[in-house]
């Protein structure tokens, strides 16, 4: 049974296991946007392997691509030399790259998208002989001594003494919760970029990188108003920092465009993908212009850095993503599910925010009873916590995250149906109701 499942992972496995532990389901089996546990009650998945399954469960063009591999006697793993697949993958991935990219160089870094944040940081840092960074409040860049450094959450590290030195936090301009009250966040949050990259008294070396995600997921899904996309690119080209994309949750479709940056014109030197272009294997790739070519070889190296069943399935899942149309349809169904998901909450003071683009929303929920200096009600981590438990029992799995764990997240694969979209605000809406009073 799913609780003998969950008694020996507690009894073998380290007590670091997160999802188990909110969401106590044993899943067996998945199909498009669906999972089953054990006695087949269905699940919409709005987690999708944390945003992996860009194409859900057991699509047949990913399902063909790994049997075709396996099947026509492929070497497994090659590392990084040169393979039809690997070939493949790296024509297809070029080819959808915003167009800029276009023309510059690729790594395949490993297997997570930590690793290849951490290859992404390695290059700035050689190719500008400096050591500083620049991040975000709120940005979540993998779980790594070095990526951590990057997380603007302090709990996530405060724990572990010194990580990668030399990294400086800024603001990012979130709408909701701005870290500036009621100014104008985007203007706010570019000056004080501007101020620590340009005036000698930020005290701030030129940093060699700036990191930031376009929408900021693990963080609460904020996405990155276009004003200060366009700032964060002037600023670091004058100040010569290389600006970073990190698109390992938003790529490949997920905000309703191909790429989350280019919605907004953030035009970053480079792009770190992770997640979908995997096919929901893992895969993760740093992309940058070719002035910044020149790494000696061997500078950033691992053994699972390509493997070829990834390889294949992230082929045909970017082909498929663009075949389909799947970024817009992302937008549709996402517009569908934020207008579904702002209906049901109409009235509801416990519902602060409902925000993000295409299909990676949140609802943040909040304490009317309270108020920030700003009038602003706080975040409610447990009612989050409700929220979700409730509609896990409504046949949906959901995620939180974001301040104090208080927004539920929405993370389904872009395959996502209007039909699944109604059904997911139907659980919403039922939960809300079943955690009022
Ligand atoms: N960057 C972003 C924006 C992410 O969302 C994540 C994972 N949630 C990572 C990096 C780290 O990827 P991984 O978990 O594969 O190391």
């Amino acid at each position: 049974t799913a609780d003998e499942l969950f008694e020996r992972q507690r009894r073998r496995e380290s007590s670091a296991r997160s999802y188990p532990r909110r969401l106590p389901v044993a899943l067996v089996e998945g199909s498009g946007s669906t999972v089953r546990d054990r006695h087949g009650t269905a699940y919409i998945d709005c987690l999708a392997g944390a945003g992996a399954l860009a194409l859900g469960h057991h699509h047949p063009v990913v399902v063909e691509a790994i049997r075709s591999v396996l099947d026509d006697g492929a070497p497994l793993s090659t590392l990084d030399l040169p393979s039809p697949t690997r070939d493949r993958f790296v024509e297809t991935l070029f080819d959808a790259l915003p167009e800029p990219m276009r023309t510059g160089k690729l790594l395949i870094c490993g297997p997570t998208g930590a690793d290849a944040v951490e290859a992404a940081v390695k290059l700035a840092r050689t190719a500008t002989a400096r050591s500083g960074v620049l991040a975000f409040g709120g940005a979540y860049h993998g779980m790594t001594q070095g990526t951590l450094a990057l997380t603007g959450r302090r709990s996530a590290k405060e724990a572990l003494g010194p990580l990668l030195g030399e990294v400086h936090h800024l603001p990012f301009p979130t709408t909701y919760r701005s870290p500036f009250g009621a100014d104008d966040t985007a203007a706010v949050a570019a000056r004080l970029v501007e101020w620590a990259l340009t005036d000698d008294h930020s005290g701030i070396a030129a940093p060699a990188a700036a990191v930031v995600e376009p929408v900021q997921g693990e963080g609460g899904v904020h996405p990155m108003p276009p004003a200060f996309a366009s700032a964060l690119r002037r600023s670091t080209r004058a100040a010569g920092t290389v600006l970073v994309a990190d698109e390992v949750q938003t790529g490949l479709g997920r905000t309703g465009t191909l790429w989350a940056g280019d919605a907004v014109g953030l035009d970053p030197d480079v792009l770190v993908l992770s997640k979908a272009i995997g096919g929901g294997l893992p895969l993760a790739v740093v992309v940058h212009h070719g002035e910044l070519d020149g790494w000696p070889a061997g500078s950033h190296a691992g053994t699972f850095r390509g493997s070829t069943p990834a390889l294949a399935a992230g082929a045909a899942t970017i082909r498929e993503v663009r075949r389909a149309g799947l970024a817009e349809h992302a937008a549709d169904v996402g517009h569908r599910l934020t207008t579904g998901l702002r209906t049901v909450s109409a009235g509801d003071a416990r519902v602060g925010d409902v925000r993000g683009r295409g299909l990676m929303l949140g609802v943040e929920m909040v304490d009317p009873d309270t108020a920030d200096p700003d009038g602003v009600p706080l975040p409610d981590g447990a009612l989050a916590a409700r929220v979700q438990a409730e509609m896990l029992g409504r046949g949906v799995i959901v995620e939180v995250g974001g301040a104090a764990d208080a927004v539920v997240r929405f993370l389904p694969p872009l395959v996502l149906t209007a039909a699944e979209a109604d059904q997911v605000v139907d659980a919403f809406g039922a939960a809300l109701r079943a955690t009022r009073g």
